[in-house]
């Protein structure tokens, strides 16, 4: 493990995210083991919500999908997260994390697409559509200028 893998995970044990992060894996009965670069992944993640392939608490990627799914972009993605968790000093992320998602849904109608925390984490990566914002829609829709390449109408990504 790196060293700055290592800082990322005693804070994180510090701030209590990832003891957060192991709660939340044990009341949805996911297995827990030792992953990558400092971080837990929980597989098999029993409750409904939140909607995600994939979420992160402090060091500690859980998952409703059986053990192989945390892999290449979207492991990238959660362990970005997990450094954010550690940037936040812990439980302060879970109501900026909010705050984002209520913004990038004022912006854009969508989570994620607008939210400061997916974006830094890498929007495609964790597989999240590029949704314009709703004045650049606006515009668009007024016949302003065409869209360009990070502009995605119809949310099911740029290809
Ligand atoms: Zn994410």
């Amino acid at each position: 493990m790196r060293g700055r893998h290592r800082v990322r995970q005693v804070i994180n044990y510090a701030n209590l995210a990832t003891p957060l992060g192991l709660l939340i894996a044990v009341a949805g009965r996911a297995r827990v083991r030792r992953g990558e670069h400092g971080l837990l992944y929980a597989h098999g993640y029993r409750i409904r919500f939140p909607v995600a392939g994939a979420f992160t608490v402090g060091n500690v990627v859980i998952t409703a999908r059986p053990d192989g799914y945390l892999t290449g972009a979207l492991l990238r993605h959660e362990a970005r997260h997990a450094t954010q968790w550690a940037c936040c000093a812990g439980l302060p992320m879970l109501p900026l994390y909010l705050l984002a998602v209520a913004v990038s849904f004022a912006l854009c109608g969508h989570p994620a697409s607008w939210n400061v925390f997916e974006r830094l984490a890498d929007l495609d990566e964790g597989g999240y559509p590029r949704h314009p914002s709703r004045w650049r829609r606006r515009t668009l829709e007024a016949g302003g200028p065409a869209p360009g390449p990070s502009d995605d109408l119809d949310g099911k990504g740029v290809v």
